[in-house]
């Protein structure tokens, strides 16, 4: 029985002054968020009988720096995709500016219901702006006063209707259910030494696979998990299949069973303000407890955001094997050179992902889909990769042989013994004598040494040095 109204347009038309007729000063006065969206405001609106949650969008406009400038126009975009219903002010006593044009344009093309307002029309003023405001081709506008409460009642006749197809969709969502989020137990110092060799045959995926698919919002993480679901729904029923909340019941996959974490899910019910504000740290780390296989959904337009960056460096290092998907792939003009910078910036942004997947889809379309499955797989298959010791000692051999470690002191560092501890993600202790010497770039070296020979591209690997003979 609620939806979210944006009110949306260039400053000074009289947003926040609806904002607060609608909310109330009292609510008005504590919902601000820090960031970003610092002057973003959300309340619950009370008109007649509708409840529904506002967003004032002020302070998504008004900044001077260009590239924040774009930023905010992405954000206000995104803001117009996330609500129900946006209400677009203009100013009727100054008439249609080019901004206003700016506006009506995102509307357009992103909003899913707009009602259009000229602003500040109490008494008979402002009729020109009001007229004008036809032009924008986005309707019949209506007559408001924010300040003086006028045309309130028309802006309630306008959301009547909506809100009664609003109440019907909320009826036919599924039921809340708990979160369980199931852990792998950590590895544990105290058994590392000889590990017991798994013969290769053992088949690895014994449960379900868990994937979970993480991104900020609007990388069409739900788009995508629909697409995934979709079709195996359609066979197993409707409880089946569903997502619900944030994680789904096993389904098969192309054959595979698989869990999905549905972050996108989390964000559905959280407020808008904090769906705006990227995916919380918090948010991200659960997904990434819950998964073996990590999908880092980018959107091929912005990919490759400070939070894209901390979240797959957060699936790094929780030990997750990641797949980066890049979405929308469908829209974009020159495919080659987009795939060309956007494997260049992967390298140089994420070297610790070293050859991690990186799938262009497109979830809307679904083109991709079998290309994505087959990484997962197989990303999951490298993450339960197991080597056997003697294979690995001649590998370290020849790696010493070949750049002997650096003597600090005039005394060389002997690597002695290797052997792999644990899977998922694999992890190698490395027995030698005085570990605390040997320096990070031969870290690197033997790990990017066992990802070429052993074939586990994208993988964290982890390394334990060892002292001791
Ligand atoms: P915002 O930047 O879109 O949030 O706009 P504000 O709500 O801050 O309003 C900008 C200015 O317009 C303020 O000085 C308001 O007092 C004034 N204003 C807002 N609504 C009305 C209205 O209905 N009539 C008149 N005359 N002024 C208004
Ligand atoms: P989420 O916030 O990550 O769950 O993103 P959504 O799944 O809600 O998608 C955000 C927007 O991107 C929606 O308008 C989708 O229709 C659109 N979208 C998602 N995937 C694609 C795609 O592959 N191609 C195009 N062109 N649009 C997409």
């Amino acid at each position: 029985m609620s939806f979210t109204l944006a009110l949306v347009g260039r400053p000074n038309v009289g947003k926040s002054t609806l904002f607060n007729r609608l909310v109330g000063k009292r609510l008005a006065l504590v919902d601000d968020q820090p960031g970003v969206t610092r002057d973003l405001r959300e309340g619950e609106a009370k008109l007649g009988d509708l409840r529904f949650t506002v967003l004032d969008t002020a302070g998504l406009e008004n900044v001077t720096d260009d590239s924040l400038q774009g930023r905010m126009r992405r954000l206000t975009e995104r803001a117009v995709e996330m609500v129900d219903v946006c209400l677009f002010i203009i100013d009727a006593r100054v008439g249609i500016t080019p901004a206003d044009e700016i506006f009506a344009d995102i509307l357009r093309r992103r909003a899913k219901h707009v009602i259009l307002a000229a602003n500040k029309a109490e008494g008979n003023a402002g009729e020109g702006g009001f007229l004008e405001a036809y032009s924008l081709g986005i309707g019949e506008p209506i007559r408001l006063s924010a300040e003086h409460g006028e045309g309130i009642d028309e802006l309630y006749h306008m959301l009547r209707p909506l809100a009664a197809t609003f109440d019907q969709r909320e009826q036919s969502t599924a039921p809340e259910t708990d979160i369980s989020v199931d852990q792998d137990s950590e590895f544990d110092n105290t058994e590392l030494g000889e590990a017991e060799e798994v013969p290769a045959w053992v088949p690895t995926i014994k449960r379900p696979l868990q994937i979970a698919v993480i991104g900020r919002p609007n990388a069409g993480k739900s788009t995508l998990i629909n697409q995934i679901i979709g079709e195996e729904r359609l066979l197993t029923g409707p409880e089946a299949g569903i997502t619900r909340d944030s994680i789904s019941l096993p389904f098969n996959w192309n054959g595979t069973p698989v869990r999905l974490f549905d972050t996108a899910g989390m964000r559905r019910k959280a407020r808008i303000t904090e769906k705006l504000e990227k995916l919380s740290v918090a948010d991200g780390l659960r997904a990434v407890k819950f998964a073996e296989v990590v999908v880092v959904l980018l959107d091929a337009a912005i990919p490759f955001e400070t939070q894209d960056l901390r979240i797959a460096d957060l699936a790094e290092r929780e030990g997750r094997a990641v797949v980066v998907a890049v979405n929308k792939w469908d829209i974009e003009d020159d495919k080659q050179d987009k795939l060309k910078e956007l494997l260049q910036t992967f390298e140089r942004n994420l070297p610790q992902l070293r050859g991690a997947p990186l799938i262009t889809i497109s979830a809307k379309t679904g083109r991709g889909m079998e290309r994505l499955h087959e990484a997962i797989i197989r990303a999951h298959t490298i993450w339960n990769r197991r080597v056997a010791t003697s294979r690995l000692n001649n590998w370290l051999l020849a790696m010493t042989e070949a750049h002997p470690p650096p003597a600090p002191g005039g005394r060389r560092i002997k690597l002695r013994y290797i052997t792999q501890a644990k899977t998922r993600p694999p992890g190698f202790v490395v027995k030698c004598s005085n570990p605390e010497d040997l320096p990070k770039s031969y870290e690197r070296y033997l790990v990017n040494g066992l990802r070429e020979a052993f074939d586990m591209p994208g993988t964290p690997i982890r390394l334990y040095l060892r002292g001791g003979s």
